[in-house]
């Protein structure tokens, strides 16, 4: 009973303090959800960095992105990095090569004529042989070059038309000899090289060039009216099936005297390689000829 009797008497004390408790509870909560809230959305936002619809989030909306935007933000670093490192290394290479292969390619020339390497000689094979007598001389090409030349003589004398080889391979020294006469005749290096390459930068030594004649008009050989006859013209239509074309046509962008006897091989992946430049620069030039208008 005493103990009834004290419980009533502390009664207020009691309800004071329950609801005291109450309040600070209360308040807790109003505190919590003030405060709570913000620094999770303070890392949600630090962490996407993105486009931030913040939608008054729930605390189970904010939390996840701590570990997400990790995978996010990973994907689209490396993804710009090797998307567009890829079309870059792509695109240049074939705007930029034909320009430069010219620009750089073309100082290199001498008097327009394009520096080649010399051809070993242990590849090359005899083509037939050109004059009479004491001036008879065999001439040789690249093996490659022959046979696909021996096929196209066949070819056209069986439609009656007689080519033949005047001039095949011919060494650095050869050549060098040959410029030394040409500028004898004509007055200066500047004049001879219109009509002959210096040493060093003619396609005779590569084993893949050669200049025709008409077998049936030798007074021909080498000479302009060349182009008049059966066998250039023969050549004209057909010599680019077996892979020759003619090396300087008129107007040639190279500025070398038009040359109807001169034709190069280009059929092979190595001859073409040699006179890649020289394709370069022919992409640039007008010609009215039919083998090099194919080749443009
Ligand atoms: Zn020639």
């Amino acid at each position: 009973m005493k103990f009834l009797r004290s419980l009533s008497d502390r009664w207020p004390f009691i309800a004071l303090s329950l609801a005291t408790t109450a309040i600070v509870l209360w308040a807790g909560l109003i505190v919590r959800s003030v405060f709570e809230p913000q620094t999770a959305i303070q890392t949600n936002v630090s962490s996407s960095a993105g486009p931030s619809s913040t939608p008054l989030p729930s605390w189970i909306k904010t939390a996840p992105p701590l570990v997400a935007p990790l995978p996010q933000q990973s994907v689209p670093t490396l993804a710009p990095t090797a998307t567009p490192t890829a079309p870059a290394a792509k695109s240049p290479p074939p705007k930029v090569q034909p320009s430069a292969i010219s620009r750089n390619s073309l100082p290199q020339a001498r008097y327009g004529h394009l520096p080649y390497a010399e051809h070993l000689p242990e590849n090359l094979v005899s083509i037939g042989t050109y004059g009479q007598g004491s001036n008879q001389r065999t001439e040789s090409l690249d093996k490659e070059a022959a046979a696909a030349f021996e096929q196209m003589v066949a070819d056209a004398k069986a439609s009656g038309v007689r080519i033949i080889p005047i001039s095949g391979f011919r060494t650095i020294t050869d050549q060098e000899k040959l410029f030394e006469r040409q500028i004898k005749r004509q007055g200066s290096p500047e004049a001879a090289s219109r009509l002959s390459a210096p040493a060093g930068y003619s396609e005779h030594h590569t084993g893949y060039a050669l200049d025709v004649g008409d077998g049936n008009h030798p007074e021909k050989d080498l000479k302009f009216e060349f182009e008049e006859t059966a066998a250039y013209k023969w050549m004209v239509d057909r010599a680019q099936t077996y892979g020759f074309e003619l090396s300087f046509p008129n107007n040639n962008v190279q500025g070398v005297s038009f040359e109807p006897w001169h034709w190069r091989y280009v059929k092979s992946g190595r001859a073409a390689a040699i006179f890649s430049v020289a394709h370069a620069l022919q992409g640039g030039s007008a010609s009215g000829n039919a083998a090099m208008d194919d080749l443009q």
